[in-house]
């Protein structure tokens, strides 16, 4: 697939970004999670434990109003996430190009997983 021009991948930043200061309780996003059922996410549903990515709208939320404490309470790697994504973004065709990488992938998303669970357990109330 074709690089899209720079507009585009700056725009799409951009909307990250006013999606992101939406609050939840009106966040068209959040709806259509919850209409598609993908909250809570389907680890969560099977497994019964936490996603990589479990509290990330919440945390957005909170990095769109530069509150970053309150962005980790809600999932510790979120300003990482949210760096990730630019990059993600702006360098448009990131593959995993040989077995190494893939298995590096995983092992930092098995990783992240056991963290955010860790971190689920030992800060909820
Ligand atoms: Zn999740």
């Amino acid at each position: 697939m074709a690089k899209p021009r720079l507009v585009f991948r700056i725009g799409l930043i951009g909307l990250m970004f006013f999606v992101s200061f939406i609050p939840p309780k009106y966040n068209f996003i959040v709806k259509l999670e919850l209409i598609l059922g993908l909250t809570p996410s389907v680890i969560e549903k099977v497994l019964g434990i936490k996603c990589l990515f479990c509290g990330m709208t919440q945390a957005f939320h909170y990095l769109a109003h530069f509150q970053i404490v309150s962005a980790i309470k809600c999932n510790f790697w979120s300003p990482v996430a949210l760096i990730l994504g630019i990059v993600v973004i702006m360098k448009w065709d990131l593959r995993l190009l040989n077995k190494k990488q893939e298995y590096i992938f995983f092992i930092v998303a098995i990783i992240l997983t056991f963290l955010v669970n860790v971190q689920t357990r030992l800060f909820s109330i």
